[in-house]
């Protein structure tokens, strides 16, 4: 018999399953809370709940999706956690704190199949996608294991595999992710990240509001298409008409992530291009010096050249900050995740 997994239904599932059980719908609203709220692993923790129900969610229902291997703290603080799925296959998580917050960062398929050219994920391809209960699984078990846990505020769907090529399990994560009744997070803390995929672009405009992130890294189709395969199929006119119309709630802003590389994209002609490109759009521009990997013969820019491309993007008025990487030294940092089984 295949399990029920609570923590990727939501509320109104949830209470139907209790009523299939013959249960009150109450019920339903009351294991929520143990789950997403206090952060239980078992149903013996479930206090308020009769003996009954706790034997009957034992033998019927899954609720943890994700054993902690590892965790690893970098000398600037951020944390890897490697997490095994039930089947074997591992991902991470990388919690970043900050001076008031902290932010998860979460991954949504184990490996990845875009195939970037300077991303680590990517190479190793795709195992296979996450399912909604793992991937909220990762806030509930980062959350628990941390000692202010109350500073956990943002997530940022930025880790291992591409969110929109997992579309459905994605969405329904979030919703438990944002829910009051869930993990109560604000919609305006989370971030989505995505290489590109125009349609289901268009489609999360339409069925939930969280932050859309993209990541570009080529101003022009030439350059995009040697990095990012994925410009073959959805070259930037189309990606940029999808971002113009993209529903932006007040003051809210796209996303633009832009890594440096040498020789690469970072001559001037690069950030005009860039800045054409994106003219008129809401956009916020990270631009992130390359994370070396192995075997990739790339190296970032010198930082005068950094600081330069960053100017001529100031000269015409965007917001473009320089994203210092995080975590370098336990390979945390942005490309860097692999589901390292190799380093146990
Ligand atoms: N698949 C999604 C989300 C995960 S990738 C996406 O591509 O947006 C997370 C981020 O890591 C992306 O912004 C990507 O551009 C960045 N990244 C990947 N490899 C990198 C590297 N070698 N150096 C710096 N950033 C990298
Ligand atoms: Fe996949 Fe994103 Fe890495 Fe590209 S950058 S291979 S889409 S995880």
């Amino acid at each position: 018999m295949t399990k029920v997994d609570l923590k990727g239904l939501d509320a109104r599932e949830t209470e139907a399953w209790a009523v299939e059980e013959g249960l009150e719908p109450y019920r339903g609203r009351q294991v929520r809370h143990w789950l997403f709220q206090k952060l239980v692993l078992s149903p013996d923790e479930m206090t308020n709940i009769p003996k009954s129900l706790r034997a009957l969610l034992a033998e019927k229902a899954s609720l943890v999706h994700l054993k902690m291997i590892k965790n690893q703290v970098s000398q600037d603080g951020t944390q890897k956690y490697l997490f095994q799925l039930l089947d074997g296959h591992f991902i991470e998580s990388v919690l970043i704190p900050e001076r008031d917050h902290s932010t998860l960062c979460i991954s949504s398929q184990a490996g990845c199949a875009m195939g970037c050219f300077f991303c680590l994920t990517g190479q190793h391809g795709l195992k296979r996608n996450l399912s909604p209960a793992e991937i909220v699984d990762q806030a509930v078990q980062v959350k628990r294991s941390m000692e202010g846990p109350d500073r956990l505020t943002n997530i940022v769907l930025m880790g291992m595999g591409e969110p929109l090529a997992n579309y459905d399990n994605v969405v329904r994560a979030v919703g438990n992710l944002i829910a009051e009744d869930g993990m109560n997070f604000s919609h305006r803390k989370i971030t989505l990240s995505t290489c590109g995929l125009v349609p289901e672009i268009k489609k999360l405009g339409q069925d939930i509001t969280v932050n859309l992130a993209i990541s570009l890294n080529g101003a022009d189709d030439k350059t995009r298409n040697f990095l990012m395969p994925i410009n073959r199929k959805y070259p930037l006119k189309t990606l940029i008409a999808a971002c113009r119309e993209f529903p932006l709630p007040n003051r809210r802003m796209i996303t633009f992530e832009y890594i440096l590389i040498a020789g690469v994209n970072d001559r001037d002609k690069d950030a005009r291009n860039l800045a054409n490109l994106l003219s008129g759009l809401r956009a916020k521009i990270n631009l992130i010096p390359l994370n070396q990997l192995p075997g990739l013969n790339m190296v970032p820019p010198s930082l005068d050249d950094i600081y330069r491309f960053q100017e001529i993007l100031i000269k015409r008025q965007f917001t473009a900050i320089i994203r210092k990487s995080k975590g370098q030294d336990i390979a945390a940092a942005c490309g860097q995740l692999s589901g390292g089984a190799s380093e146990l």
